[in-house]
């Protein structure tokens, strides 16, 4: 018998590696009464198919706002869109009409949030909620959604699925509500899965065993993963690529590995420095000072100077383009950006 899973992956699926998902020179600014916040400025990226990307940033640095906007969920107005293309396996999402759009969120583009209590409906059974994706969207009978939804919650080792698929969300721990946003978001088999802060409220040891669980799941069934965090240590084992935003724009790119040995912007190094470790058990954890910038006062110049401790006259007066970035003997590095007028020094220094 054919899982819920396997049934679906009869659609259209992508080689690995095949572009699924590029942001081009995107710019969103929110209207307020204050004045007009460039929340996302410039912004590009790619997800392939089988591919981990992940989004860095504080909050305020337009991860979110451009994950929403990819989505088409984000509140316009405020929000608007001023430039720019999401191409979705070729097609942009941002001249389709409102059908096509919907039929690909959802379906196609799948969405797991932070806060999995208040994502799930409260008066609903977990099993009901899961089941909906199929009475929607494939016709299943009440009789089929229910044994649907007892296989996702398995599928995501959820304990006893069987007994528990009458439960409701209040019922379930905070890891076991995540599970069930994965089973959620998994369950029409999207091409690609983003994944807000899918981690944030849950303790360290439930949030390795998500992230393990989302990262086995997006390999097996080859999905593309836009993972936004705002915390280094939680992507370094599953993300193939990470870029880095600050004020609305990307300040690096790296291959993971690449990134975490040897970063190329002082913001990045600094997001490093803060990562607890053991080793340094006792010493006084490392912050980089001050706050992001308030959008509607971006300051002139890189927006990272008034925090970055090496920043110079240029740095308060141009902002700095994502350059691509060179090993000592001056051979670019495949996938390797910074936006900083200090790199090489950062780099090589
Ligand atoms: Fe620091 Fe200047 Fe680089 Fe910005 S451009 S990160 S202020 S050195």
């Amino acid at each position: 018998m054919t899982t819920v899973i396997e049934n679906n992956q009869k659609n259209d699926r992508l080689e690995v590696g095949t572009p699924l998902l590029e942001v081009k020179d995107l710019h969103v600014e929110f209207h307020t009464r204050d004045g007009i916040a460039k929340a996302v400025n410039g912004v590009n990226y790619s997800v392939a198919a089988g591919e981990t990307l992940a989004v860095l940033g504080e909050s305020g640095s337009g991860k979110s706002v451009t994950a929403q906007t990819i989505m088409g969920i984000l509140d316009m107005p405020p929000g608007k869109v001023t430039q720019g293309q999401i191409l979705f396996r070729g097609q942009d999402m941002l001249t389709m009409g409102n059908e096509e759009r919907r039929k690909i969120r959802g379906q196609k583009i799948a969405m797991i949030f932070q806060d999995a209590l208040s994502a799930l409906n409260p008066v609903l059974s977990v099993g009901y909620q899961l089941g909906e994706m199929f009475r929607v969207h494939q016709g299943a009978s009440k009789k089929e959604a229910k044994e649907k939804a007892i296989e996702l919650m398995d599928r995501v080792r959820i304990p006893a699925a069987r007994q528990r698929v009458n439960d409701y969300p209040h019922q379930f721990s905070g890891g076991m509500r995540q599970r069930i946003m994965i089973a959620m978001a998994l369950s029409l088999q999207p091409d690609l899965i983003i994944a807000d802060e899918p981690t944030t409220a849950l303790d360290v040891t439930v949030q390795a065993q998500v992230m393990d669980l989302l990262a086995e799941l997006q390999a097996e069934y080859n999905m593309g993963l836009i993972l936004i965090t705002h915390d280094l240590g939680v992507v370094a084992d599953v993300a193939d690529k990470i870029a880095v935003m600050y004020a609305g724009r990307i300040v690096e790119t790296a291959p993971v590995h690449e990134l975490y040995a040897n970063p190329a912007h002082p913001y990045t190094k600094g997001l490093l420095r803060s990562i607890p470790r053991l080793d340094q058990k006792g010493q006084e954890l490392y912050a980089i000072k001050g706050l992001p910038p308030n959008l509607l006062k971006v300051p002139a110049g890189c927006a990272f100077n008034p925090r970055c401790d090496v920043a110079t006259d240029l740095c308060r007066t141009e902002i700095p383009a994502l350059h691509h970035v060179t090993d000592k003997d001056g051979k670019e590095l495949t996938g390797r950006r910074s936006a900083c007028h200090l790199w090489k020094e950062t780099l090589h220094g």
